[in-house]
C-alpha cells in the first residue's frame, strides 16, 4: 500500500502551482484514491487538495500527514487526471486551472454530487451513556432503531448536525457515503424519424460508420457546404454510436446552441441527451453534470467547456463547425477544444468527426496531407443555388466621385429591396481593427516586411509598428504604392452605416444589432425574432449576425467593409474574411425570393475575397496554404505568445524584456520576436506588450519554457505584470 501521495492545492497561485508530497496516515491506506479530494496542512493553515498520485516513496524528508478525506469516491477520473497533466503541459498554464476547467466550480465545492452521506450506528452505540446530553441520545436512538439513515433526512427528522458531528466525535455513530446506483437506460429508437439519405451524404455517412465499428481513433473532416445535411449525417452516426454501447459528445458554438438545435437532438434521441453551455443556471447544470455521471445520459450536446463533460466509453465526438474561433478558450486553460476532442478521441479510441463549410487551415492540411480522412459534400439538400456575389471595387469609386461609404451597386440594390419590401443584411465588421493606413485610390495598406501583417498606427507616437516583431516606420504622407494622397485611417462602424440609412431612407424599419444593442440574451432573442417576423427591412449588425441565422425573407446581404477583417494585424485575416464571407453569404436565397450578395472592398483582387465570391474553398486553401509556407505560419510552424500586461507602462516594457532575456538561450531554432507593443496596446488602462516564439513544433521547448515561466514568476520583488500564455493563440491582437 503507498505511504505517501503527490497533492496539487486547491488554489489559484504560482506559489502552490506544484505537486506537494503528504504521507498518508495508515488508517486512511486503504481508502485513498488518485482523484480524492483531501485536508492537508500548508504552512500553518489547512486547505484542500487533490491527490494526484499515490506514491511508494518520496525522496522529501519530515513530510507531513493528510489531515481528513472529502470523498468517498474520486471526485476525478483517471482519464481526468491524466487529461490534467496534458493539459498544463499543452497549455503552460497551472495544474489546478486545468482542475478547475474540467470540474464545474459548484461541483468542487462542498460534498461530491449524488452522493449520499449515510450515519449509522456503530458498535459502541448501544452502551452509551448519554443522559447528559439529551439531543445527542434521542438522535442516537432514531439512527439504532432505524438502522443507516441519510444525513439530510435525519436533518429533517429534526435533528440538527451538531448533534450528529459530537455523536461521531465520540465514536457513537459514523458516516459511509453511497453513490446512487448507475442507471443505463435502454437504447431507444428515434421518435423524430431519419431522412433518406441522398447520395452524397449516404456515402460519407457509409464512411464514418466504417471508422465507428474499427477498435481505433480516427479523425474525419466533414467538409460539406451550408445545407448540404451535415445536421442529418450527425444524427444518424450518433445513432449508430449508441447502438455499439458507446456515448458521444456533440460540440456546437456557444451561438449555434439554440432552442431549436436541441429540439433536434431531443427529438430524435429522447431521454438521453445532456445540455452544457454557459448560460445553463448553477442547479441546471449540476443536474446534467449528474445525469451524465449516473450514465442516464448517454449524449452530451454543449459548447466549449462540455468537452470535459465525464462521459464513459465514448465513441464518437462531433465538432460542428470546427473552423470557430469560439472553440479557442482565451483565458487559462487557454486550450482548443479541437485538440482535447482529438486527445480525448485517443483516450477512449473513439472516432472524431469534424464538420465545416469552411474548414481552418489547421484541419484541412491534415486531411490533404493524409493525417486525417476527407469527406466531401457539394451539394445543397433542397434546390436552392448558392447566391450570386459582386465585389465592388471602392477605389473605383471614389474614382469615378462617388464618396459614399455605400456604393451605387449596394445603393441601387437597397433601393429595390425596399421598394419590393423585402429583407436586407448590412454587415460591417466593427469588432475589427481599424487602426491601419489605407490609400483610398490604390488600397495600399502598410504592412510589416517580415511578418506580412498590417502595421498599426499608434497615433500617440506618430508612427506605424508591427506588433509580432516590433518593426517600426513613421507615418506615410503620400502613398507607397501610387503616391497618393488619400491616406486614412480606416473606420467605420455600426453606428456610422445606421446614420448613413436613416439619412438615405427617411422612415425606414431598422434594427441594428452588435455588442451595444445586445448585452443580454434576450435582447439577442428579440431583435432575431422581430426581424424575422419582418418587423423590419434593414438589420445592420457584426459578424453576429453572419452565423446560424435563418432569414427566408432576405434578398441582399451587403458587405460594408470587407477591409475591415481583411486587414486585421493578425495572419490569420485572409483566412477569417475568406470565413466570414462565406458565412455572411449563406445568409441569403434561403427563400423563394432568391438573394445577392455585395461585397465592398478596395482589395477586389485578394485571393481570400474571389474565392469566397465563387464559394471556392480549394483555391482558397491552396494560396493560402502556400502563404502561411512562405512566411512560417501555422500550420508549419507553432506559435507561443506571451503576453505582458498591467498598469505601469514601463515595468510592463521591463518585464518584457527580462522575460525575452531567458527565452533566447533556450530558443534554438525557434525565433523569438518582440517584444513588441500589442495591437490593442492599451485596455481598460493596461498597458499590453508582447513576445512571440515561433518555430516547428515547439513542444519540444516546453520543459525549457516552463522553467523560464517559473523563473519569472518567482522573480522578487514580484513584477506588478500579469504574464499570459498562449499556445497557438487564434487573436493576436
Ligand atoms: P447543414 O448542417 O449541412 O447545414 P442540415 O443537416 O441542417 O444541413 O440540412 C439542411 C436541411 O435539409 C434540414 O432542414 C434537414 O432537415 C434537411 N435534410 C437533411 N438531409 C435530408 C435528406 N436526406 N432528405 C431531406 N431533407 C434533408
Ligand atoms: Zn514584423
Amino acid at each position: 500500500m503507498s505511504a505517501y501521495a503527490e497533492v496539487i492545492i486547491d488554489l489559484v497561485s504560482n506559489a502552490v502551482d506544484r505537486p506537494f508530497h503528504y504521507s498518508i496516515p495508515p488508517a486512511m491506506r486503504k481508502d485513498l484514491k488518485p482523484g480524492m479530494r483531501v485536508t492537508v496542512p500548508l504552512g500553518n493553515r489547512r486547505t484542500q487538495g487533490y491527490v494526484l498520485r499515490l506514491l511508494k516513496e518520496t525522496k522529501i524528508a519530515s513530510l507531513r500527514d493528510i489531515i481528513a478525506i472529502t470523498d468517498p469516491e474520486p471526485l476525478l477520473t483517471k482519464e481526468q487526471l491524466a487529461l490534467i497533466h496534458w493539459l498544463s503541459f499543452r497549455y503552460y498554464c497551472r495544474t489546478i486551472d486545468a482542475l478547475h476547467a474540467m470540474v464545474p466550480a459548484s461541483f468542487r465545492k462542498g460534498r461530491q454530487p449524488g452522493v449520499i452521506q449515510l450515519i449509522e450506528a456503530t458498535p459502541a452505540a448501544e452502551a452509551a451513556e448519554l443522559d447528559r446530553a439529551p439531543v445527542q441520545k434521542e438522535a442516537l436512538q432514531i439512527i439504532i432503531e432505524k438502522g443507516p439513515l441519510a444525513h439530510r433526512d435525519l436533518v429533517r427528522l429534526g435533528i440538527n448536525s451538531q448533534a450528529i458531528r459530537s455523536l461521531e466525535k465520540k465514536g457513537l455513530v459514523k458516516s459511509t457515503f453511497a453513490r446512487p446506483g448507475l442507471v443505463k437506460p435502454a437504447v431507444k429508437t428515434s421518435s423524430s424519424r431519419p431522412h433518406l439519405m441522398r447520395d452524397e451524404q449516404a456515402f460519407c455517412f457509409g464512411e464514418i460508420r466504417a471508422a465507428l465499428e474499427l477498435p481505433m481513433a480516427q479523425r474525419i473532416l466533414l467538409h460539406g457546404i451550408t445545407a448540404s445535411g451535415k445536421t442529418e449525417i450527425y444524427m444518424q452516426s450518433l445513432a449508430c454510436c449508441l447502438e455499439q454501447g458507446c456515448s458521444a459528445l456533440i460540440m456546437v458554438p456557444e451561438i449555434a446552441l439554440t432552442p431549436q438545435m436541441i429540439e433536434q437532438f431531443e427529438g430524435r434521441f429522447p431521454a438521453m441527451v445532456a445540455v452544457l453551455h454557459s448560460r445553463l443556471s448553477v442547479a441546471e447544470k449540476n443536474r446534467q453534470w449528474q445525469m451524465i455521471l449516473n450514465g442516464e445520459a448517454r449524449v452530451v450536446l454543449g459548447a466549449r467547456s462540455a468537452v470535459f463533460a465525464p462521459l464513459a466509453d465514448i465513441g464518437l465526438i462531433i465538432i460542428d463547425e470546427e473552423h470557430e474561433t469560439t472553440y479557442k478558450q482565451e483565458e487559462a486553460p487557454r486550450y482548443h477544444t479541437r485538440d482535447v476532442a482529438w486527445w480525448r478521441a485517443r483516450y477512449h479510441k473513439a472516432v472524431l468527426l469534424l464538420g465545416s463549410a469552411t474548414p481552418s487551415l489547421e484541419s484541412y492540411h491534415l486531411a490533404v496531407k493524409g493525417d486525417q480522412k476527407l469527406l466531401r459534400m457539394t451539394a445543397r439538400v433542397t434546390p436552392v443555388q448558392l447566391p450570386p456575389v459582386t465585389i465592388v471595387d471602392m477605389r473605383k469609386e471614389l474614382k469615378e466621385n462617388h464618396r459614399h461609404i455605400f456604393s451605387r451597386p449596394l445603393l441601387e440594390n437597397l433601393n429595390n429591396v425596399l421598394e419590393r419590401d423585402e429583407q436586407a443584411l448590412l454587415f460591417i465588421n466593427r469588432r475589427g481593427f481599424s487602426g491601419f493606413v489605407l490609400c483610398r485610390e490604390c488600397g495600399y495598406v502598410v504592412r510589416c516586411p517580415s511578418c506580412d501583417v498590417s502595421l498599426t498606427l499608434h497615433l500617440d507616437r506618430q508612427v506605424m509598428c508591427c506588433h509580432y516583431c516590433a518593426h517600426e516606420e513613421i507615418v506615410p504622407t503620400s502613398c507607397p504604392g501610387c503616391g497618393g494622397i488619400k491616406i486614412r485611417y480606416f473606420s467605420a462602424g455600426t453606428q456610422r452605416v445606421e446614420d448613413e440609412v436613416k439619412k438615405l431612407f427617411p422612415g425606414v424599419s431598422l434594427i441594428r444589432m452588435d455588442s451595444d444593442t445586445t448585452t443580454s440574451r434576450q435582447a439577442h432573442n428579440h431583435y432575431y425574432r422581430q426581424f424575422r417576423d419582418r418587423k423590419a427591412n434593414i438589420l445592420i449588425g457584426t459578424q453576429m449576425i453572419a452565423k446560424g441565422f435563418d432569414f427566408p425573407g432576405v434578398t441582399l446581404v451587403g458587405v460594408v467593409a470587407a477591409d475591415t477583417t481583411l486587414n486585421l494585424p493578425d495572419f490569420r485575416a485572409p483566412e477569417r474574411t475568406f470565413q466570414l464571407l462565406t458565412q455572411v453569404a449563406g445568409r441569403t436565397a434561403r427563400g423563394p425570393g432568391g438573394g445577392r450578395v455585395i461585397v465592398q472592398t478596395y482589395h477586389p483582387t485578394h485571393y481570400s475575397i474571389l474565392a469566397a465570391a465563387d464559394h471556392d474553398y480549394h483555391t482558397f486553401f491552396e494560396k493560402e496554404l502556400e502563404h502561411r509556407r512562405q512566411l512560417a505560419y501555422p500550420p508549419f510552424a507553432d506559435l507561443l505568445r506571451f503576453l505582458f500586461s498591467g498598469s505601469d507602462e514601463k515595468a510592463v516594457y521591463e518585464a518584457a524584456g527580462w522575460f525575452t532575456g531567458l527565452l533566447e538561450p533556450i530558443a534554438g531554432s525557434a525565433e523569438v520576436l518582440g517584444p513588441a507593443p500589442a495591437s490593442l496596446y492599451r485596455i481598460k488602462e493596461q498597458y499590453r506588450v508582447q513576445t512571440i516564439l515561433k518555430g516547428e513544433a515547439l513542444t519540444g521547448l516546453t520543459p525549457a519554457v516552463k522553467r523560464v515561466i517559473r523563473e519569472y514568476h518567482s522573480h522578487k520583488p514580484p513584477w506588478p505584470v500579469r504574464l499570459a500564455v498562449d499556445f497557438n493563440p487564434l487573436v493576436v491582437l
